[in-house]
């Protein structure tokens, strides 16, 4: 039999990927999104336009489907979370709380929720020397303003209804999901896009200019792994939020030498501590993830990069050939 499937955001960076990985893996798959995927077309048998903050439209996505993945929130890089609380809230409590209760409504079998690793506390991550995140040490909360705190409550809605047998929900934490196919500018993209793009448009031996004094530390998820892993928890039926990222630590001046290493360039740091650089440091602790999974990421940032560099590199030149 083939499984039907509704990806929510399949016009955006993970839900792209996410109904390609469906595809191949023989779903039926429904796409829904404000906007289509902006840089190639969905592989998606059906892709409705829809806005998801209307309880009408999430019916509608939600209708004859055995699994919904709910990838669709109003979101953005450190700059944009941070400037707009009250938008960014207020939409996605309407998309996760209509999407939960329509799927109940339609009988749906299986419901994914991605929320983040912006849910743990800032009193965890205020040294750059980090002790990795485990899912427990998600409270007491003090999760990132707006967009962390919605997750947070996106979370407890999901379990209220797992628990209450309405619907079997699953959830993963994200941790900084790079890859090609995603936003590289505009003021949404995150830093290991706005690092190719600035590594990609510089002159050899010219400079690039780093958000934060570059000594603030990340883990960065390959694309692959997380629409894997996506699946994985799922499938799993975890009954709650699971860590999803890598566990390969690296600093942002480190990413920065990472990238201009795969460009075969040599910039020098700038550094614009003015500007939002977000947490000191956060690293994913994995022990859950393998130990109920069995499976954690697989790639290698120095891996993952650099298909990424070269679809940042490659599209900068296409709009600017004469560059
Ligand atoms: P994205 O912005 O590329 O995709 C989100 C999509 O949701 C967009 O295409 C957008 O148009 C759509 N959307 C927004 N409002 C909508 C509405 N009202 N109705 C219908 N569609 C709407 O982001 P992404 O990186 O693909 O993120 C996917 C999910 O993963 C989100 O829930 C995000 O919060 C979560 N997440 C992502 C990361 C990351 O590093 N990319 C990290 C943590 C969590």
């Amino acid at each position: 039999m083939t499984l039907r499937a509704c990806v929510a955001g399949a016009g955006g960076f993970i839900g792209h990927h996410m109904v390609r990985y469906l595809k191949a893996n023989g779903y039926w798959v429904r796409g829904v999104d404000l906007k289509e995927p902006e840089f190639e077309p969905t592989s998606a048998d059906e892709f409705e336009i829809l806005d998801l903050r209307q309880w009408e439209n999430t019916l509608a996505a939600t209708r004859g489907v055995d699994e919904v993945y709910q990838l669709a929130a109003d979101m953005g890089g450190i700059g944009y979370i941070t400037a707009f609380h009250a938008d960014v809230a207020r939409n996605n409590v309407l998309i996760n709380a209509h999407m939960l209760e329509a799927s109940h409504q339609n009988g749906v079998d299986a419901y994914f929720f991605s929320s983040s690793a912006c849910i743990y506390p800032m009193y965890r991550q205020n040294s750059p020397d980090v002790v990795a995140l485990k899912e427990e040490d998600a409270y007491p909360a003090d999760p990132e303003e707006g967009y962390g705190w919605e997750k947070l409550y996106a979370e407890k809605l999901c379990q209220y209804y797992r628990e209450e047998e309405k619907l079997r929900t699953t959830a993963a934490r994200f941790h900084n999901i790079y890859g090609p196919l995603g936003t590289y500018d505009g003021g949404r993209e995150k830093a290991p896009a706005a690092i190719c793009r600035k590594v990609a448009s510089a002159a050899d031996g010219g400079d690039i200019q780093i958000w934060g004094d570059g000594a603030q530390t990340r883990s960065f998820t390959y694309v692959d792994d997380c629409v894997e892993g996506i699946h994985r928890i799922t499938r799993s039926d975890h009954p709650r939020p699971l860590n999803l990222g890598s566990d390969e630590l690296i600093s942002i001046d480190g990413l920065v030498d990472l990238v201009c290493e795969i460009a075969g360039k040599t910039l020098h740091k700038r550094h614009d501590v003015g500007q939002p650089q977000g947490v000191r440091g956060r690293n994913s602790d994995n022990s859950l993830l393998r130990q109920v999974l069995g499976w954690e990421p697989q790639t290698r940032l120095g891996t993952g990069l650099r298909p990424t560099y070269e679809w940042i590199e490659s599209r900068l030149s296409e709009l600017a050939p004469s560059r």
